[in-house]
């Protein structure tokens, strides 16, 4: 029997998936289809807390399609290990003539695939990839001049333009577990005490994309006392969720909403033509700019204790739950970067650390769009006010309360820094390293 190796990573599901597809309906008379998932040591290894609130998600999902695998007679085979090593050992255990993938489009993942690939050459096993997670990846989307977009709204409209149904069908996967491998003693599971990970989040905020919620998406989704927004982060993020069904329903529903589905394939496309933005600024002249460092500030940010309440119930909501509401991330985002005048990437790692969501593209280009130091960011000069923020996103202060229930007593610190001395510091030292005049000038 040959052996195509189906190998799940940010696709964690069944049905519409595909690179699944493809394998189940490309292997041969005599072929059969073993899926695959690893435990990576190389990304546990970065975690380094064993309270991640990731993991325990990670592994429900991937003990899900381990069940459902096994409803159809077969298996998932799961292992911890480097992938390298694995789908080596695995090439040597079982007649395995073919893998399958999707796409994954972090430079780190581009690196290790390629590594893979070479691997696979080597022992004369075929490496494929397919495009699952995003509806336009690479060079589907370009400029007129065949160059990649870095400004968002004719990226935008480029991206509507190219959409036709072809790119929005669903790969019916069903049609083929006829060709997935039958296997009649099921596999052990680690468990995710073994893998080194315990449970703290008791539930994780359930996806909503009713139409009801989409309708209203629009009007709600800047309020954060409101549960306007559909929390499917987490789920694109792992790929428990087809981005082709959430597109036809956005198509139906809501414009806003679609257009953040295109924010995340623009900054997807960002991170790979630009993968400098990774280690440094999009435009570098930023990186002069005389960042402070100051640790016992930043601490007071990451807890939520700056004297700014929408400042402080979004870092509170994020250490609780792990999520943030959009309209906070850009507050905390801008009050690090402009109030503190600290390095982007310290927020940006500190998010990376926290949050359920986290892609390392749409972190690492909202992060940059908020410090103004991004493709298509806020200028420089527009600094958020984060009382005006509070007074016209939380007006009854009901998101305020919820998170920070000290505040208006005397237990409440009193802001950290003053909001025009901050401002006009943040102003002189981006003019500064811009070589601009400020204002006052
Ligand atoms: P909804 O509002 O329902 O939107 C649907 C989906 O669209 C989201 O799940 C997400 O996949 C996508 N989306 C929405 N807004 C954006 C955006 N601005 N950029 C890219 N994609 C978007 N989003 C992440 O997915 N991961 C991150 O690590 C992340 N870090 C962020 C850091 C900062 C500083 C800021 C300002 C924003 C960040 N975002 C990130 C974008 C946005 O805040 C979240 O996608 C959104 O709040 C998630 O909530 P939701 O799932 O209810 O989204």
């Amino acid at each position: 029997m040959s052996i195509t190796l189906f190998w799940f990573r940010r696709d964690l599901r069944l049905t519409d998936n595909a690179g699944l597809y493809r394998a189940l309906s490309e292997v041969d008379s005599n072929g059969k289809v073993q899926p695959l998932f690893i435990f990576d040591e190389n990304i546990l290894g970065k975690l380094n807390n064993s309270k991640d609130k990731r993991m325990p998600f990670l592994w429900d999902a991937v003990q899900a399609l381990k069940t459902q695998l096994e409803a159809q007679g077969s298996d998932l085979i799961v292992r911890v290990g480097r992938p390298f090593d694995i789908i080596k050992e695995l090439i040597a255990e079982i007649d395995v003539k073919k893998i399958y993938t999707n796409h994954d489009y972090e430079p780190s993942a581009i690196e290790r695939d390629q590594k893979i690939q070479k691997l696979c050459g080597d022992m004369e096993v075929s490496f494929q990839t397919f495009k699952d997670q995003v509806i336009f990846e690479k060079n589907e989307v370009l400029t007129d001049a065949q160059k990649p977009y870095t400004v968002f709204t004719p990226y935008k409209r480029k991206w509507i333009s190219s959409l036709s149904p072809f790119y929005l069908k669903s790969y019916p996967t069903e049609k083929y577990f006829k060709n997935l491998i039958s296997v009649k003693k099921k596999s052990p599971l680690v468990t995710l005490k073994d893998l080194g990970f315990e449970r703290t989040l008791k539930i994780y905020p359930p996806p909503t994309w009713d139409k009801t919620l989409l309708k209203n998406y629009g009007r709600d989704r800047d309020f954060p006392a409101v549960p306007g927004t559909s929390h499917l982060g987490l789920h694109l993020r792992f790929g428990t969720v087809s981005v082709r069904e959430l597109v036809r329903e956005a198509k139906k529903t809501s414009e806003v909403w679609l257009s953040e589905l295109i924010w995340r394939e623009f900054f997807m496309q960002i991170l790979f033509h630009f993968p400098h933005v990774v280690k440094g600024s999009f435009r570098p002249e930023y990186d002069k700019v005389e960042w402070r460092k100051a640790s016992s500030e930043f601490k007071l940010w990451c807890e939520g204790m700056t004297g700014y309440p929408m400042v402080d119930a979004g870092m509170r909501e994020l250490n609780a739950t792990g999520f943030m509401h959009n309209r906070t991330r850009m507050v905390t985002a801008s009050f690090l970067t402009k109030h503190l005048l600290m390095h982007w990437s310290l927020g940006e790692r500190y998010f990376a650390k926290q949050l359920l969501d986290y892609d390392l593209s749409a972190n690492n280009g909202n992060w940059q769009w908020a410090a103004g130091t991004g493709c298509d960011a806020a200028p420089y000069f527009r600094i958020f006010n984060p009382e005006a923020q509070m007074e016209r996103f939380d007006p009854d202060l009901e998101y305020i309360k919820r998170w920070v229930p000290e505040f208006g007593t005397d237990k409440y610190p009193s802001p950290m820094i003053d909001h025009k001395i901050a401002r006009d510091r943040a102003l002189r030292a981006f003019a500064k390293a811009l070589g601009k005049k400020t204002e006052k000038q």
